[in-house]
């Protein structure tokens, strides 16, 4: 039995095998072949199984991101049955007696290199397909999972660090719960597993040769700690805390359906902070008021070239019919800092939290930011449907952004393109766009503060930055400062004020927001619950700030 204490980023208790995650070796070793059939035989039974998982993750794509994104996965899938891309592998092991993994790797890297040097447009873009396809392929002849993450039977996932896009993709019912040596708590990974509500712990000092896949671990994440191989007592104990879990679950289920106000009266809205659309069946059955939050970076992650309008428009019109009435709040793509996307080429930056980021790369490459926009006016007929605006400091930023939402609404009538023009919001997250909230609020028809970044700006502490978390004090009185004034501000023009950020899912400070007069608090769909029991609940003598 070993046993590991880590920081806690998502409560819950998870028991079950583990599945060490592993960043691929890169390049592939030049392995020779024993027996170079015997090599040709496992390309083609991988490729079975890559054919599996792309017709499995077509399916889940149509579902999500519809017909014109899940082509991409249909055009992955062809490849894998096209007889120049399987000889070229044949042939390497044949007259070069290598093992199939670096066949693989060799061939698939020249007909990539081939593809990118063409004229024609959409060949050059087959060439991140095939790249795609033969990292896939590699993965399966490693005996990895699909994307990394566990292959059939739900694991815990273990591994040194997790990227956002990684974590996006996690599916709710196949991680059990995430155990990472690093991270920081307010970083993208451990906001996913919170929406995702996967209990996660960071910052495990746990030797991962040690551990082995399919190894089994108990993750509390009420206590902080893991335990690998546990005995009978740690099981039975664990166990024990899920009964728990769940009757106390049942007990929170029993608010669904019930409102949101304090004992004097006071409706709080209470929304769901969501990343794509499958996390919104979290917020419905959370019986979340609305989605306050849908961070729309998350479809831009994990690809290789921009999603279209039309995936985007699918999407956003999905999210708005789903919540059949209830607003939700479409945040345009906030790009950078921990989420990069490689195509969109940036320059690296030395910086990148305080670099081109959100709102800055949208205004500086218009032509990226009005595809989005048509896309979320043009959806915005199926429901209702808010933007906002990310990482402001300036009124002067918000005119040119209502200048280019202008030119998409032009694009659209010209076009003869049905669309509504929604309500926009800013995002306070940045000091600077506190100190104008007063001018912001006559701009905006509402404002969401977004604490992560607030306190990061504030405090000048990068909130990735694990061996800082002692210095990253959501209690700081400089935040609780700007909160109140970015209230009076919002209200003094008639404005409603939520909080998006961390700080509104903290028990200990929802009293404290109730009290400066927050009209909205967003959240993480599994804690709509425990948000609404405090507010029925509330009492004013909470932790005064
Ligand atoms: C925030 O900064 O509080 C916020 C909600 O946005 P993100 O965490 O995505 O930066
Ligand atoms: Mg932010």
């Amino acid at each position: 039995m070993m046993q590991f204490a880590g920081k806690s980023v998502c409560k819950g208790i998870a028991l079950g095998p583990v599945r060490v995650w592993k960043k691929r070796k890169d390049p592939v070793e030049r392995g020779v072949a024993q027996d170079t059939s015997a090599e040709i035989g496992k390309v083609l039974s991988a490729c079975a199984q890559a054919k599996q998982q792309l017709q499995r993750l077509y399916g889940k794509a149509l579902g999500e991101v519809g017909k014109e994104g899940a082509a991409i996965l249909e055009a992955q899938r062809m490849i894998l049955e096209d007889e120049a891309y399987l000889e070229a592998i044949r042939n390497k092991i044949r007259t070069e007696e290598v093992c199939a993994t670096y066949a693989v790797a060799e061939a698939g890297e020249k007909i990539s290199d081939m593809f990118s040097q063409m004229r024609d447009e959409e060949i050059r873009e087959r060439a991140a397909d095939v790249k795609d396809v033969s990292d896939r392929l590699i993965r399966i002849l490693e005996g990895e999972g699909e994307d990394g993450l566990p292959k059939g039977s739900p694991a815990i996932i273990v591994a040194r660090d997790l990227s956002p896009s990684q974590t996006v993709q996690m599916e709710k019912g196949k991680v059990l719960g995430i155990v990472t040596v690093r991270g920081s708590e307010n970083s993208h990974v451990s906001i996913l597993a919170r929406m995702k509500n996967i209990p996660t712990l960071i910052g495990v000092p746990v030797d991962l040769a040690k551990i082995a896949t399919g190894m089994e671990a108990a993750v509390d994440g009420f206590l902080g700690k893991v335990t690998f191989e546990p005995d009978e007592t740690v099981r039975r104990q664990v166990k024990s805390r899920m009964e728990e879990e769940e009757k106390n679950r049942v007990l929170l289920g029993k608010l669904k359906g019930k409102p949101t106000v304090t004992p004097d009266g006071r409706y709080i809205r209470l929304c769901a902070n969501i990343g794509c659309v499958g996390d919104l069946e979290g917020a419905l059955e959370n019986d979340a008021d609305g989605i306050g939050l849908f961070r729309s970076e998350f479809l831009y992650l994990g690809r290789d070239s921009f999603p279209t309008e039309e995936e985007q428009f699918w999407a956003y019109k999905q999210a708005v019919q789903k919540m059949a009435g209830k607003e939700v709040v479409i945040r345009t793509m906030d790009i950078g800092a921990d989420k990069q996307i490689g195509y969109l080429n940036l320059e690296k930056e030395e910086n990148p939290a305080m670099g081109c980021r959100g709102i800055r790369i949208c205004l500086k490459r218009p032509e990226i930011f009005k595809t989005q926009l048509r896309a979320l006016l043009r959806a915005a007929v199926y429901g209702d449907l808010a933007v906002l605006y990310p990482m402001i400091t300036s009124a002067e930023e918000v005119r040119q952004i209502f200048e280019i939402v202008r030119q998409a609404q032009g694009e659209l009538d010209a076009a003869g393109i049905p669309y509504k023009c929604p309500r926009q919001g800013v995002m306070i997250e940045t000091p600077a766009a506190v100190m104008v909230s007063g001018e912001l609020a006559g701009l905006a028809d509402f404002f969401s503060i977004g604490t992560n970044d607030l306190i990061q700006y504030t405090l000048a502490v990068d909130r990735q930055n694990e061996r800082l978390a002692d210095f990253y004090n959501p209690w700081h009185p400089a935040v609780w400062e700007m909160i109140r004034l970015v209230v009076k501000n919002a209200h003094a023009c008639g404005k409603r004020v939520g909080i998006c950020g961390e700080l509104g899912a903290d028990l200990r400070m929802t009293g404290a927001f109730i009290r400066m007069g927050v009209d909205e608090l967003s959240v993480a769909p599994s804690m709509i619950l425990p948000i609404r029991q405090a507010v029925r609940g509330y009492v004013p003598d909470l932790r005064e700030v």
